[in-house]
């Protein structure tokens, strides 16, 4: 049956009265332990779908299930990383890790877990620093750890890379494969980068321009880091 299942969604957003059309009648399976990108053009709807599947948005009509409940707020579980991060900045990078993406400081993670996690994004050295102490590329790879701290069903990913340059870009892809790897995790990885749609999925959803649907679905066999 699989973790995520998007049935028939449809979202019209309604400023000022001017319905626009940013994803019709869209169907989407994710499976337990699938690695799935979601490509097209800027515009096309990704985001929107997103924060459908996150709970942030609200469908105008369809379904959106995961893990069997229906969608109705954002929650933990269902874990997202932006293009800009949303680490808290007088916190440090340990603290962000520790607490998770939560302004209420009574979610606390294991140290221990929390170690685990810096090490596997190479922060080990810089849990005591803060965010604006880190490059770009190093707050994502907080940003990554501190998702993973939630334990999350899904990580949802909205253009997790596409600020950083193609160096670290490709290090961070492969460091995101093994941790994808490693720790057994769903991934949703939206892009309008069609390398880094194929580099990194096991199914690459390709959306059609807005109203955003699918358009078709590439089966990518690769070998894995
Ligand atoms: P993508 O992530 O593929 O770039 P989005 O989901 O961000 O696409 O946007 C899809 C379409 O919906 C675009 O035409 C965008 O301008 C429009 N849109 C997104 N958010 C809103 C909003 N809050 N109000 C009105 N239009 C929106
Ligand atoms: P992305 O980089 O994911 O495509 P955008 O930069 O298009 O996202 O949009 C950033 C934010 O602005 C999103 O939350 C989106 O919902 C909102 N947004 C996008 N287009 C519009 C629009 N035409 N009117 C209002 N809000 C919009």
């Amino acid at each position: 049956e699989g973790l995520v299942q998007v049935e028939n969604l449809t979202k019209v957003y309604d400023p000022d009265g001017a319905n626009v059309t940013a994803v019709q009648d869209m169907d989407l399976h994710i499976g337990d332990n699938e690695f799935v990108t979601v490509l097209g053009p800027s515009g096309c709807g990704k985001s929107t779908l997103l924060e459908c599947i996150a709970g942030y948005l609200e469908p105008t009509s369809g379904s959106v299930v995961v893990d069997g409940a229906d969608v109705s707020e954002p929650d933990p579980s269902r874990g997202v990383v932006f293009q800009e991060n949303r680490l808290f900045p007088w916190k440090t990078i340990g603290e962000n890790v520790r607490f998770g993406p939560t302004v209420r400081d009574d979610s606390e993670v294991d140290q221990d877990r929390v170690e685990e996690l810096l090490d596997k994004t190479g922060l080990e050295q810089f849990e005591d620093a803060y965010p604006n102490e880190l490059s770009g590329g190093m707050q994502q790879r907080a940003e990554l750890s501190r998702l993973l701290a939630n334990d999350p069903e899904i990580m949802l990913m909205d253009e997790p890379f596409s600020g950083l340059d193609a160096m670290t870009k490709e290090l961070m892809q492969e460091m995101l494969l093994e941790i994808w790897d490693d720790e057994n995790r769903t991934v949703m990885f939206i892009t309008h980068d069609v390398e880094e749609a194929i580099f990194l999925a096991d199914r690459v959803v390709v959306m059609t321009a807005r109203p955003g649907q699918v358009k078709g679905v590439i089966d990518v066999e690769l070998d894995r880091p």
